[in-house]
């Protein structure tokens, strides 16, 4: 029985991802067997990784020909560097990761990783290479164990449990009855958005990318938690290249740059006190979040 359902748990984990956004969309075309858009070239080789650093050389994008959304964008990601990508909505953050993740290419430009031109390798390498922590996570009706290994089908045990550890779910996963092999899921346990948000981290730290693209990893979440993911995150992104799209400001104040997008350019960019004695777009972003965080405070009260 439980074969006849795997078919149908997978359509429903299909659904779901595709109405989230930006997510693990590597994972639904594996799911589904299905052609990429974008086609490897015959003989691409593998993107081969010593320093991952990401530049966006001049990138013009659109979705549709009429339509332009990037217009020339420009910014190098040095490796071993944590960026932050903001801007006001429909400024094209999550075009850019997706841009990133090869499910388009731009009709301009040059996306470099390790100075290597993403559409002249394989993209399972370039896939390989880059792990994601989606805005809400799907997770599959099996065990705990398998949600963290999944994507890697070769994970041993110790790497899984080190993985647990390495996302801060060991607390979690020794309460649970029959630890890493208890059902997790709609028809299993139900894990709190903290904890399905735990899962993916260690699922990324399974992958061991070198390179993060962390999209607006903390929504959703209560301030505790979402402090407790933030450090755990912090610690997973010290030694990678990471690129964070971001919402609320106040995630990402400690980056060590901020990309300001709007309208499909980099209109500013630098550290969080930079940003703010400027004075321009992200000033006024920080002032407008801080003003809100501050009513919903008070209405608390
Ligand atoms: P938000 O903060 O609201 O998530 P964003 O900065 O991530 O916004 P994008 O999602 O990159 O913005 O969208 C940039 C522009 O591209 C928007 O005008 C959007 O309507 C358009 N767009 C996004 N996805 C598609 C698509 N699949 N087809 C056509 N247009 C799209």
């Amino acid at each position: 029985l439980t074969q006849l359902f795997r078919p149908l748990d997978m359509l429903g984990m299909v659904y779901r991802t595709i109405r989230q956004g930006l997510i693990d969309m590597a994972e639904m075309f594996r799911l589904l067997d299905t052609e990429v858009e974008v086609p490897d070239r015959p003989n691409a080789p593998a993107l081969i990784i010593r320093k991952p650093s990401v530049i966006f050389d001049n990138v013009v994008f659109g979705y549709e020909q009429d339509r332009t959304i990037l217009h020339g964008l420009s910014f190098e990601v040095p490796a071993g560097k944590n960026y932050a990508v903001v801007g006001p909505s429909g400024a094209g953050k999550s075009t850019l990761a997706r841009l990133l993740f090869r499910f388009y290419d731009p009709q301009a430009g040059r996306i470099l990783i390790d100075g290597q031109d993403i559409r002249h390798v394989t993209q399972a390498s370039l896939r390989a290479a880059i792990g994601i922590v989606p805005q809400d996570s799907v997770l599959f009706n099996d065990t705990i164990g398998y949600n963290i290994g999944y994507g890697r089908g070769d994970a041993t045990q110790a790497e899984i449990e080190a993985a647990a550890q390495g996302a801060a779910l060991m607390g979690l996963i020794c309460r649970l009855p029959k630890r890493f092999d208890t059902e997790v899921g709609e028809r299993g346990l139900k894990l709190s958005g903290g904890e399905k948000q735990r899962v993916a981290i260690a699922r990324t730290l399974v992958k061991n990318p070198p390179i993060l693209l962390l999209d607006e990893a903390t929504s959703a979440l209560d301030t505790r938690t979402e402090q407790e993911i933030l450090a755990t995150l912090n610690r997973v992104a010290e030694h990678r290249t990471s690129i964070s799209i971001a919402h609320r400001l106040s995630t990402i104040a400690d980056a060590d740059r901020i990309l300001v997008l709007n309208e499909g350019t980099l209109a500013e960019s630098g550290s969080h006190a930079d940003l703010l004695r400027q004075g321009g777009l992200y000033a006024e972003m920080w002032a407008r979040q801080a003003a809100e965080a501050e009513a919903l405070h008070e209405a608390a009260e």
